[in-house]
């Protein structure tokens, strides 16, 4: 879609309705934007379509109503994040040796990095130690890593080569995935024009059969053939803020930022027949509606309440599930001055009570060891967890991380670890449990009135961020 149909559009969404006006955070409240948010109107909030446009819009109305004030672009809620959208006029085709494979979705999948753009006649290497990594890379290369992060493209990264570039093509195998059905035309890409900038080899993963191939060095030449084109399509975030006061004796505070997050996009719409009758729709009603909800509740209570010492500044991200892009916005184009941004805390599936937990209304804090977040949150009362799946690297899978690659604290709340439903259409507004929510809320509420208090000055713990695991 256009620039201009797209703003045309926004302009004639519906007035979709909110809640009744109260600065008390409740369930009724939480539950009413959870259910417009997580909606079937919604479509599962995929960014960079009309029904993400009708959310942010939905986001602003309730931050003026709250009387929090505008801190996106010009006086507006909005930041403009610009994105670039690729649309493939015909699914790929991967020919390995003289083998084509186009079983698309069944056999490999491509995360496209840039434009679409065929290689033809690339050798490949495989890297199956770190030490079979060549020193330089080779545009007329396409590498075979293993898909764990944890090993060949970590490798990458601290070869300097993240994402590889520098490479032809990147083959990531997983032998032990059985083939599924064919997802026909891969999921429209979405990347940021700084991205493209910067071309990145495509990213292809090979299942089965022809993965243990390529990993067993069967395979020596490679191509991709690929079509499609891109246009610029604006996304946006949500900003808000309520400007602290500082108190008597540290006016200084008022200066200081606390950052409140959450993401308001998801994942869509899921591929098949929308004919069928079958529901198709990935509400992400705990990813992350449940956060956006709680983020809206508490906007309201401190846009009501006394003024906060520090200011608060209420961050809505876009299209977190596309790689944090819209947080990763803000933070090059920060809106407040970044060195004014003391500490982020993020807040990430908290509609179900998390079973690893000894029951609900029991969030944890993912980094939790790494900083003094968490234990001063405990030491003022709040029943805050540590992190019980360090191995998940739950840390590294959120907006959060974006400031803390700024050096800025930055942690997730957080009941999602084992929602069965995670990315699936049944992550549905029914499973959600709201006294659990609200108690979680009022936690948050708590923590982040301790930051805006400044009782609690947030500051890494001796060597951290660390990041990897
Ligand atoms: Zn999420």
């Amino acid at each position: 879609m256009s620039f201009s149909a797209l703003l045309l559009l926004t302009a004639l969404s519906v007035d979709d309705p909110l809640p009744a006006p109260d600065p008390a955070i409740t369930a009724e409240a939480l539950s009413h934007h959870l259910h417009f948010l997580a909606s079937d109107e919604l479509q599962g909030r995929g960014a960079c379509t009309p029904e993400s446009a009708r959310t942010s819009a939905y986001l602003a109305k309730a931050l003026e109503r709250a009387g929090v004030a505008p801190a996106g672009d010009e006086g507006s809620y909005f930041q403009s994040v610009p994105l670039l959208y690729t649309e493939f006029a015909d699914t790929p085709v991967l020919i390995l040796g003289e083998t084509t494979l186009d079983r698309y979705g069944e056999q490999f999948v491509v995360r496209f990095q840039g434009a679409p753009e065929s290689v033809r006649g690339l050798t490949v290497v495989v890297v199956q130690e770190e030490a079979d990594l060549p020193a330089e890379p080779d545009p007329k290369v396409a590498l075979v890593v293993q898909s764990s992060r944890s090993k060949g493209l970590r490798w990458l990264e601290e070869a300097g080569q993240e994402n590889g570039a520098g490479w032809g093509l990147i083959l990531r195998v997983l032998p032990t995935r059985e083939a599924g059905s064919p997802q026909g035309v891969p999921r429209p890409g979405i990347s940021t024009p700084e991205g493209a900038a910067a071309p990145l080899p495509e990213m292809v993963t090979v299942y089965g059969e022809w993965a243990e191939r390529l990993w067993d060095g069967e395979v020596e030449t490679v191509a991709l053939v690929c079509n499609g084109e891109q246009k610029l399509v604006p996304e946006r975030n949500v900003v808000g803020l309520v400007r602290g006061a500082g108190t008597a004796d540290r006016p200084e505070l008022a200066d200081e930022v606390i950052v409140l997050s959450a993401h308001f996009d998801h994942v869509g719409v899921a591929p098949g027949d929308p004919e069928s009758g079958e529901d198709l729709i990935r509400n992400g009603a705990d990813d992350d509606a449940s956060g956006t909800a709680v983020l809206l509740e508490l906007a309201e209570a401190f846009a009501a309440g006394d003024k906060p010492a520090r200011t608060i500044l209420f961050l809505f991200c876009a299209a977190e599930e596309r790689g944090m892009l819209g947080t990763y916005y803000f933070a090059d184009h920060p809106t407040v001055p970044l060195e004014s941004i003391v500490c982020n805390l993020n807040l990430e599936m908290l509609g179900m009570p998390d079973p690893i937990m000894d029951g609900p209304g029991l969030p944890w804090l993912t980094g939790f060891e790494r900083s003094n977040l968490g234990p001063e949150m405990v030491r003022h009362g709040l029943s805050v967890g540590e992190d019980r799946r360090p191995e998940m690297n739950f840390f590294q899978r959120s907006d959060n991380i974006v400031f803390v690659r700024k050096g800025i604290v930055g942690q997730t709340l957080s009941t999602g670890g084992a929602n069965p439903n995670y990315h699936q259409v049944t992550d549905e507004v029914e499973t959600m449990d709201f006294a659990h929510m609200h108690a979680c809320a009022l936690i948050a509420h708590g923590a982040a009135r301790l930051l805006a208090t400044g009782q609690i000055t947030p500051k890494w713990n001796e060597g951290e961020p660390k990041l990897g695991r």
